[in-house]
């Protein structure tokens, strides 16, 4: 059964079609700058790689070049082979709890979230429309990368705000990267050899967008980032961590307005903008005798540590720590530097273990005598879709 995954930036679509249960992805490609004047495609299949350059103007032009070249280079012989289009969306809010199938109640509750999520779900709903209208025979199914975080409790997600606030506009915190952080979280149980319930883990899902989340018997209790992604740990161009009274004052001394503040914590901060270099991990560490990259890279391991120290004190006790996504599957020296000195802790990382995990490989990097044993886990968030998708889709038959 072949499942299509798309995930709608507000520039680029990217998607992954697998075969399902096989869990076998055959292609990947990626529509990026949709609406400008050249757009990009790319499609990827085994080792091949397809290039062109398009004009796109929408997310519906997207899906329709995507079906078209799924039909040319002979990936399918009909659209009707996709049985499911799985849609990552953004937020959630606090009504899913899981990867629903997509009906008008669904779309009318994401347009309700439109708010919380502007730079988000706008996109991802485009996708959805467009998915519906081109693949209408195709079960569509929306997998929130807030759902795995509704177990959160009320103390870890209700702001010091006036609770009238939270009664009026939901806010408080959601958290993201929870597909991301579930298969973690279930993966280190089935390598530990635990029950999925049975794992207290603090997961690390580090990549252009970073969050830490501690897990009690393999559910979410509390997670870094809040009502939006720019909260918790240093990240590409986001802040993470900062006084809210720095806006108020930068508002102030540099006369700028909330939207362009925005811009600037969003886009503009983070490693890129301590580092005043890059966002792009490979090309800090190549530059890492750069006081400036220096700073960045330790502040970035310096914050995840204070994480995994306040949720360890929070699980009480800790089984697992993993690490995952671009930065934390490929640097060991992040690994290294935001767990070291923490042997009182029961965390001792074995340095030739760590060294040799790199290029999505899995497996453990603790010592033998690590009281918490560490991981690192590649993760695949459009595989996870594609599974529930899959079972959506079995159900249905
Ligand atoms: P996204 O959040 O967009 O899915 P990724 O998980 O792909 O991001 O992570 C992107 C980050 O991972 C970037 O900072 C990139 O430089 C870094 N990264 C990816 N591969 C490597 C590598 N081999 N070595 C160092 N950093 C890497």
């Amino acid at each position: 059964m072949k499942i299509l995954v798309i995930n709608c930036g507000s520039s680029s679509i990217k998607f992954k079609l697998f075969e399902m249960p096989e869990e076998k992805q055959i292609v990947e490609g990626v529509i990026e700058k949709i609406g400008e004047e050249i757009s990009f495609f790319t499609l990827k299949k085994e080792n091949e790689i397809r290039k062109e350059e398009l004009k796109v103007k929408n997310h519906s032009e997207c899906l329709e070049i995507i079906g078209k070249s799924l039909l040319e280079t002979g990936v399918l012989k009909s659209l009707n082979e996709i049985k499911g289009v799985g849609h990552r969306v953004v937020h959630g809010g606090e009504g899913f709890d899981r990867s629903v199938v997509i009906d008008d109640f669904v779309i009318k509750r994401i347009e309700e979230y439109l708010d919380l999520a502007p730079l988000h779900n706008p996109h991802n709903l485009a996708g959805i429309k467009a998915a519906i209208k081109f693949f209408p025979e195709s079960i569509q199914v929306a997998a929130f990368d807030t759902a795995f975080h509704t177990t959160i409790p009320e103390v870890a997600y209700i702001y010091g705000i006036p609770y009238e606030f939270y009664e009026k506009y939901k806010v408080r915190r959601y958290g993201f990267h929870g597909t991301s952080h579930r298969y973690v979280a279930r993966r280190t149980a089935e390598i530990m050899g635990l029950g999925k319930y049975d794992i207290n883990v603090v997961t690390c899902h580090l990549g252009n967008g970073c969050s830490i989340t501690a897990c009690k018997n393999g559910k979410s209790v509390d997670t870094s980032m809040g009502l939006t992604p720019l909260e918790g740990l240093l990240m590409g161009t986001r802040t993470g961590d900062i006084d809210p009274g720095v806006i108020f004052y930068l508002a102030e001394k540099e006369g700028i307005s909330f939207d362009e503040l925005n811009k600037i914590f969003n886009k503009k901060s983070g490693l890129l903008g301590i580092s005043g270099l890059s966002n792009d991990f490979r090309n800090l560490m190549e530059n890492i005798e750069n006081p400036r990259v220096k700073l960045a890279i330790d502040i970035f391991c310096y914050r995840i540590k204070k994480y995994v120290g306040s949720y360890m004190a929070i699980l009480g006790k800790v089984d697992a720590i993993s690490f995952t996504a671009g930065i934390g599957e490929n640097v060991p020296y992040v690994r290294e530097k935001s767990l070291e000195n923490l042997e009182n802790f029961g965390i001792e990382i074995d340095k030739e273990k760590n060294e040799k995990m790199v290029g999505r490989k899995e497996g453990e990097i603790s010592k033998d005598s690590s009281k918490i044993k560490v991981f690192v886990i590649p993760t695949n968030e459009e595989l996870r879709i594609a599974f529930d998708t899959y079972q959506f889709v079995k159900n249905d038959e």
